[in-house]
């Protein structure tokens, strides 16, 4: 799965610093319209992580909210899937902001 590995990558970037690691702990979010389920990111990077030998590695996933900033209302709302109009007044003249698939916040990582 392609966040997965994209996880991974972050990983190795940061693992070649410091290779003397206790555990990891992965800050990742996971945007409103994804379908990808915080257990399939996480049996998928288990998966991965094994393969490429990384062990003690803790994802911490997030399901975020987007958010859309009617221009006709002038209100913000949170929404969590996808809307044809602002949920308040009806109007499809909006902005969406916060709706990335996917990031990853942080990477923390406990010295051993
Ligand atoms: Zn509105």
């Amino acid at each position: 799965m392609w966040f997965a590995g994209k996880i991974i990558v972050l990983l190795k970037e940061k693992i070649k610093k410091s290779k003397d690691y206790k555990h990891i702990r992965v800050n990742v979010i996971l945007g409103p319209f994804t379908h990808v389920t915080p257990e399939s990111l996480r049996s998928a990077f288990m998966l991965i992580s094994e393969k490429e030998g990384f062990g003690n590695v803790r994802l911490n996933i997030q399901k975020n909210k987007a958010k859309i900033k009617c221009r006709k209302c002038k209100k913000s709302v949170e929404i969590s899937a996808p809307v044809a109009g602002c949920p308040l007044c009806g109007a499809d003249d909006f902005d969406i902001s916060d709706a990335e698939e996917f990031s990853v916040q942080s990477i923390e990582i406990t010295q051993g």
